[in-house]
């Protein structure tokens, strides 16, 4: 029977053990990669790329394994960190968080807060200066604007007008800043994600469509 072929396989990679779990999907086209869990790699594809699976995930060994480390241990010495989409390798210390040259130097024993406070501080410092610069172009007014981090959304607009922005969207690069900004700021005219909607961030974030997969991509990174 074909179906055995799609049973849970085993693999090692840098000196791990990986169970490889495989889902069929009839409409894709490629493959996709993702790492959830502790020793788990999870690959979607179609059947007819059933075959390329294990070249596949070779080929992206080192992705997995940094994915890997980043799941178990975000804050383990020479794993990625993330500022304005540009990489540096943490290194510990005892003092707090600074960034010297590519080098992000944490408390392993308090990397959470640190990382925290970091992001939430660079966030005060720069989003609202940008966002008041769209708000301006786009000439809508918002009531309130927060700060929250959540694992699930970058940003929200209720319906009384209070904004609220993720402080981890410093991980980001500035054009999908801009992009977030600029949606959240939209919904003060659409609060649906109606065509309107889009045609109206359009407007101001021409390749929003680009845009919006990158962040979806480096979403399930951060
Ligand atoms: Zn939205």
């Amino acid at each position: 029977m074909f179906k055995r072929f799609f049973k849970p396989k085993e693999i090692e990679l840098g000196g791990i053990n990986f169970i490889i779990k495989y889902t069929v999907r009839k409409n894709m086209k490629r493959m996709l990669l993702r790492v959830e869990k502790k020793g788990e790699i999870k690959i979607s594809l179609p059947r007819s790329l059933f075959l390329n699976a294990n070249s596949f995930i070779l080929e992206h060994q080192e992705w997995i394994i940094e994915q890997h480390t980043q799941l178990i241990e975000p804050f383990a010495e020479g794993s990625v960190f993330y500022f304005k989409a540009k990489k540096y390798l943490i290194s510990h210390h005892r003092k707090p968080l600074f960034i010297k040259s590519s080098t992000v130097f944490l408390d392993p024993s308090r990397a959470k807060k640190q990382s925290n406070a970091f992001y939430t501080q660079k966030a005060k410092a720069y989003l609202p200066k940008r966002l008041e610069y769209f708000r301006q172009k786009m000439q809508v007014e918002f009531s309130e604007l927060r700060f929250y981090s959540c694992k699930r959304k970058w940003g929200s607009c209720t319906s009384q007008k209070r904004i609220t922005l993720n402080p981890y969207m410093m991980k980001l690069n500035d054009e999908m800043i801009d992009y977030i900004l600029v949606h959240e700021l939209a919904h003060l005219k659409h609060m649906s994600h109606s065509k309107d909607f889009y045609a109206y961030v359009q407007e101001f974030i021409p390749e929003y469509k680009r845009i919006q997969k990158e962040i979806t991509t480096l979403s399930s990174i951060f």
